[in-house]
C-alpha cells in the first residue's frame, strides 16, 4: 500500500478549500491530519476517498488513480448517516450489498467485524438506541467491511464524550495493527494518542509533516530543567564555563540551563553532572507541549 496525494487543489466557487497539497502515506503508517475548523480536512479526505473530485492534482494508490482503486479504501465520514430503524447487523448487511459484496461473504464477515468493534452483543439492537461512540464504531465496521488496505477517518473522535472517545480510540489502536490509517482531527490530543506522524493543515495548505519527537525538538526551547540537591549547586559554576552553555541559573534547587543545541548538548550536560557527582533528582528537556506548538502554528 502506498498513497500519493499530488498537488491537490480544490476550489468551491471562489473559495479555495485545499491549495496545492501533497503528501504520501506508506503501508503500516498511522497519520493524523490536524488542523482547525475550516482548514480543509474534510475536503481533502473526501478527495482521497474519491467522494468529490479535485480542481487539479491527483491521488494515486499503488501508482494507480484512486478512482480505479476505491475497493482498497475504507471511508468513515465526519457525520456518518445510518437508518435509525435498522439494527447494527442489518446496517452492515445493507451497506455491504450496496457496495456490491455477496450476501454469503457478508454473513461470514459481519459477525467478525462486529466483534472487532465491540458491538457483538448489540448486533440486533437498533441504531436509534446507540450512543455516539457505538455509532462511530459501527461506522468503522462499515468502512472495514470490504477489507480495505487503507482506512480514512474524518474526525472519528472529535464529537464524542470521554467514554465514547476512549472506546473508539481503543478500536483504532486495534485496527492499526493490520490497516494503514489516515485520520483527521482538530484536537491535537486525539492524534497524539493514536498517531506517530502529524500532518498539519491550515487554510488548505500543508504547514508541517513530522513525527511527534521531531515536532517537539523543532520547537524546543533549547533548555534543560534540572532538580539537584543543594549540596550539588556548586556544579553550576562549572556549567557556566562550558562552551555550549548560554546561560544557567538556579531558583532554589531548580536549575535552568540554556544550551546551543538541545539534541547534542543534553547528553553532554548529563555527562558533566555525573562526572562532578551531582545528585540529580530530576532532568528534563524544557519543551513546549504539543498543544502549545499546535496553537503557535495554526492561530
Ligand atoms: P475542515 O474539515 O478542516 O473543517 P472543510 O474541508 O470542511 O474544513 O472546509 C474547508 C473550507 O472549504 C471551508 O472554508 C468551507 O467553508 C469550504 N467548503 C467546504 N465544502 C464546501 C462546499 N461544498 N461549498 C463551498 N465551500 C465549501
Ligand atoms: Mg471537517
Amino acid at each position: 500500500m502506498k498513497l500519493e496525494i499530488k498537488n491537490i487543489t480544490k476550489n468551491f466557487n471562489n473559495k479555495t478549500a485545499v491549495h496545492n497539497f501533497s503528501m504520501e502515506v506508506q503501508a503500516g503508517e498511522c497519520v493524523g491530519l490536524i488542523g482547525p475548523n475550516g482548514a480543509g480536512k474534510s475536503t481533502l479526505i473526501k478527495i482521497i476517498s474519491d467522494i468529490i473530485h479535485p480542481s487539479s492534482g491527483a491521488v494515486f494508490l499503488n501508482g494507480k488513480k484512486i478512482t480505479d482503486m476505491k475497493k482498497e479504501i475504507g471511508y468513515l465520514p465526519q457525520y456518518p448517516n445510518f437508518f435509525p430503524w435498522m439494527t447494527a447487523f442489518e446496517t452492515l448487511m445493507f451497506m455491504g450489498e450496496l457496495s456490491g459484496m455477496k450476501k454469503e461473504a457478508l454473513k461470514k464477515e459481519i459477525p467478525l467485524l462486529l466483534t472487532k468493534v465491540g458491538l457483538k452483543e448489540d448486533r440486533n439492537a437498533r441504531v436509534r438506541t446507540f450512543s455516539g461512540g457505538m455509532k462511530q464504531r459501527l461506522g468503522i465496521a462499515q468502512a472495514l467491511l470490504h477489507k480495505p488496505s487503507l482506512i480514512v477517518m474524518d474526525e472519528p473522535v472529535s464529537s464524542l464524550d470521554p467514554i465514547g472517545r476512549r472506546e473508539v480510540i481503543n478500536i483504532i489502536q486495534a485496527i492499526k495493527k493490520d490497516t494503514t490509517i489516515l485520520l483527521s482531527t482538530h484536537i491535537l490530543n486525539d492524534a497524539e494518542d493514536i498517531c506517530e506522524r502529524f500532518v498539519i493543515i491550515k487554510d488548505g495548505q500543508k504547514i508541517e509533516d513530522t513525527k511527534k519527537e521531531a515536532l517537539l525538538n523543532k520547537h524546543s526551547r533549547n533548555s534543560i530543567l534540572m532538580e539537584i540537591t543543594s549540596a550539588s549547586l556548586s556544579w553550576l559554576e562549572i556549567v557556566k564555563g562550558l562552551d555550549y552553555v548560554k546561560g544557567a541559573e538556579a531558583v532554589g534547587t531548580t536549575v535552568k540551563i540554556e544550551v546551543d543545541n538541545i539534541l547534542v548538548n543534553k547528553n553532554m550536560l548529563l555527562a558533566s553532572a555525573l562526572e562532578n557527582n551531582v545528585d540529580i533528582l530530576k532532568f528534563e528537556v524544557d519543551n513546549d507541549t504539543l498543544e502549545e506548538i499546535f496553537l503557535k502554528l495554526v492561530v
